[in-house]
């Protein structure tokens, strides 16, 4: 038929300078790092020690703090010394606040000149510190925080407002020969940041964090960002991301590992391959779907669990399982590669699928 026969590859990655946010490479060909940001009061050490271990063992690969008060800033030396990944100070309004982040250790610090007042007389001391210290800055734009005269310029929050916003700030800092620096500009809109992104990769060469503001809840907010990142990755564009939604800091590293390995840009863990049911469905696929994830959560091999409705088509349409069941008439058929090992009742079919699963990786390493 002339079809392509040759195996589908992660994509082919734009080519950006690199930055090290701590001991994280970000651009220049490093994986695709993972970000969120902490819920945590953030003067409240142990508090926010705690969730940055939550999210670390989720797959976060940098993590970034508010940092809007004195005591925030305060407690940044500790945070910073005790955190397993490299902790972003994210200041908005105070330039204080940045050398009070740079001093304290942070890897890197987000800075929004568009919203720190008097910022342009500060910009050659800040860079100094940072390039002093080796601490990348990351440019960060909002919609939100657009400038009055590029709003009004271009009419709105256009793709080429946000752009030639966060131009505009880079070459702040380059004026005084400071380029660690990425650069992220978001909106809420997935196609205007898909279209501001393609517009600052063909501008520089700054590595690109990628982000939907304002995502929505877990569904929705999941959903946009996905739609938005799987465009821009599959294109290449991209270098970090964080899935911004309205639920727990470990939901969103979860969904931003989710859409890297759906690209191959990551490598999976856990996959839990569940088919939607149809009218042959014999067993509420959806509750035990949602038992097998919660019983292989955190499970450190790189497994297929495939969880099917019906024995007619269980084993046959999950064949690339390493491991399965189909259901019908109260029992369950475990099945290891497409063969069925074992019938067992309901109620047993989680159990074991989890000793079937520890006795296949036996042999194997945690990835
Ligand atoms: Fe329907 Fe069975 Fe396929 Fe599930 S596995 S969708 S129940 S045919």
């Amino acid at each position: 038929l002339g079809l392509p026969t040759a195996p589908v590859r992660a994509p082919e990655r734009r080519r950006t300078r690199q930055i090290h946010v701590g001991d994280v490479p970000v651009g220049g060909n490093a994986p695709i790092s993972v970000q969120t940001m902490t819920t945590t009061n953030t003067a409240d050490i142990d508090a926010t020690l705690q969730q940055i271990a939550e999210v670390t063992a989720a797959g976060c690969d940098i993590v970034r703090v508010a940092v809007p008060s004195a005591d925030d800033a305060a407690a940044l030396p500790t945070i910073a010394a005790k955190s397993p990944i490299p902790v972003i100070a994210d200041i908005h309004f105070q330039p204080r606040y940045v050398f009070a982040a740079i001093d304290a250790g942070c890897a890197a610090v987000r800075v929004n000149p568009g919203n720190i007042k008097k910022f342009d007389d500060r910009v050659g001391e800040i860079a100094k510190a940072a390039g002093e210290a080796g601490v990348p800055l990351r440019i960060g734009v909002n919609a939100g925080s657009l400038d009055a005269r590029l709003l009004a310029k271009h009419g709105g929050a256009t793709p080429a407002a946000l752009v030639e916003s966060a131009l505009w700030e880079c070459s702040l800092f380059e004026e005084h020969g400071f380029t660690d620096i990425k650069i992220a500009v978001k909106h809420h809109d997935p196609p205007t940041m898909i279209a501001a992104n393609r517009l600052l990769a063909e501008r520089c060469d700054y590595p690109l964090h990628l982000g939907i503001t304002e995502a929505g809840p877990a569904f929705q907010g999941s959903v946009k960002s996905a739609v938005a990142f799987g465009v821009l990755l599959s294109e290449g564009i991209g270098d970090t991301i964080r899935v911004s939604l309205s639920a727990p800091p470990v939901d969103q590293v979860k969904a931003g590992c989710h859409i890297l390995a759906s690209l191959g840009l990551r490598s999976r863990k856990l996959e839990i391959v569940s088919c939607p049911g149809c009218g042959r469905l014999q067993v509420d696929i959806h509750a035990l779907a949602a038992r097998v994830e919660a019983a292989f959560d955190g499970f450190p091999h790189p497994l297929r669990i495939a969880v099917m409705g019906c024995v007619v088509n269980g084993p046959g349409e999950a064949r690339e399982a390493d491991l399965g069941v189909s259901c019908g008439n109260g029992k369950g058929q475990i099945f290891r590669h497409g063969e069925v090992i074992t019938t067992v009742p309901e109620s047993k079919i989680v159990e074991t699928l989890l000793q079937e699963a520890l006795h296949l990786v036996s042999d194997l390493q945690p990835v």
